[in-house]
C-alpha cells in the first residue's frame, strides 16, 4: 500500500463546500494518512475524523469556519472513527453511521446517535448527503454521496492507488465485490477515498479492483489445486509472490477471505484447517 503518488497537501478545497484535511497518521496501511472531509460552509458535516489525535481534532475545528453539526463515519476501524466521540463532545454534533460490530480491529468508542441504513439522506440548507451501505471491507461500511457534485466519499471501500485488506469474518469478499458493482452502478463523477487523492475515473478504478480481485481468485484456485491440504498461512507464498514478506500476515487475511468466497461458491473446502478443491 505504498503507491500513493505525489505527497498530498494537508488541506485542500476540492469544490465549493467540499474540503479535505489529511490526518497526520501516515503509514504503510494508511498511505499519506486518513482523509477527513468537511461538507458545507456555515453548518458542517465532518466525514471520518480519523484517529483520536488532539492536533487533528483541533485542526478540523479550526478549518471548519462554521458550526460542526454532524459527524459521519464510513466505518469503525481504528484509523477512521476514534476521533468521533471527542469531536462530538467538543461540538455537540450528531453522530451518524452504523454501530461497530463485535470483533477485533473495531473502535468500540464509536456510538452513532443516528443509525443509518442504506439510502438514508442527510438534507440541510446547504447540501444533501446520501448513505450507501457497502459491506465487504467492513460489515458496517458506508459510502456517502454528495448530491451537488455527484462525488462519493468511499472510506476504505475504494482507496487511491492500492487495494484494501478484506479481513474475515467481518470482512467478506463476496460482499466486497457486490458492493463495488453497487458503487459503479451509481455512476459517480469522482470518488473521494479515505486514503489518497481524488479518483477522477471511477469506472476505471472500480474495474481495476474487480479485475485484480478476480485474478487473485484464479491464483488461489490454482494454488489449492497444485498444493492441496495446505493451511491458509502455508498457501500465502504461492498466491502472493508479488507481495513483500513483511505484509504476509495481512495477505493471509485477504487470502482467507478469497478461500471463504470460493468455499461459498462450492470450489474449495476445508478439512481440519487444510484446503482442497471440491
Ligand atoms: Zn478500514
Amino acid at each position: 500500500m505504498t503507491d500513493f503518488g505525489p505527497v498530498m497537501p494537508a488541506f485542500a478545497e476540492l469544490a465549493d463546500g467540499v474540503r479535505r484535511i489529511v490526518a497526520p497518521n501516515p503509514s504503510m496501511m494508511t498511505g499519506p494518512g486518513t482523509n477527513t472531509y468537511l461538507i458545507g460552509k456555515s453548518e458542517i458535516a465532518v466525514i471520518d475524523p480519523g484517529p483520536l489525535l488532539t492536533d487533528h481534532i483541533a485542526d478540523i475545528r479550526d478549518k471548519a469556519g462554521g458550526d460542526i453539526r454532524w459527524i459521519l463515519a464510513t466505518h469503525s476501524h481504528p484509523d477512521h472513527s476514534p476521533g468521533v466521540a471527542r469531536l462530538a463532545e467538543l461540538t455537540g454534533a450528531d453522530v451518524l453511521g452504523m454501530p461497530a460490530p463485535n470483533g477485533e480491529h473495531q473502535d468500540k468508542s464509536f456510538h452513532p446517535t443516528r443509525v443509518l441504513s442504506d439510502g438514508d439522506i442527510l438534507e440541510t440548507d446547504e447540501f444533501v448527503i446520501q448513505a450507501i451501505h457497502t459491506p465487504g471491507h467492513a460489515s458496517n461500511h458506508l459510502c456517502y454521496r454528495h448530491a451537488a457534485t455527484n462525488w462519493i466519499m468511499t472510506g476504505d471501500h475504494v482507496i487511491d492507488g492500492a487495494t484494501v485488506v478484506i479481513d474475515p469474518p467481518d470482512g467478506n469478499m463476496t460482499h466486497y465485490l457486490e458492493s463495488l458493482q453497487k458503487l459503479k452502478a451509481l455512476r459517480p463523477a469522482a470518488l473521494l477515498p479515505g486514503h489518497g487523492a481524488r479518483i477522477d475515473d471511477p469506472d476505471a478504478a472500480i474495474d481495476w479492483i474487480i479485475q485484480h480481485r478476480l485474478e487473485r481468485e484464479e491464483k488461489v484456485l490454482a494454488a489449492v489445486k497444485e498444493n492441496p491440504h495446505l493451511t491458509t498461512r502455508e498457501l500465502v507464498p504461492y498466491v502472493y509472490q508479488d507481495v513483500p514478506e513483511k505484509l504476509f500476515a495481512w495477505a493471509e487475511r485477504s487470502l482467507q477471505a478469497h478461500l471463504i468466497k470460493l468455499e461459498a461458491d462450492l470450489s474449495t473446502t476445508m478439512e481440519t484447517g487444510r484446503w482442497k478443491i471440491i
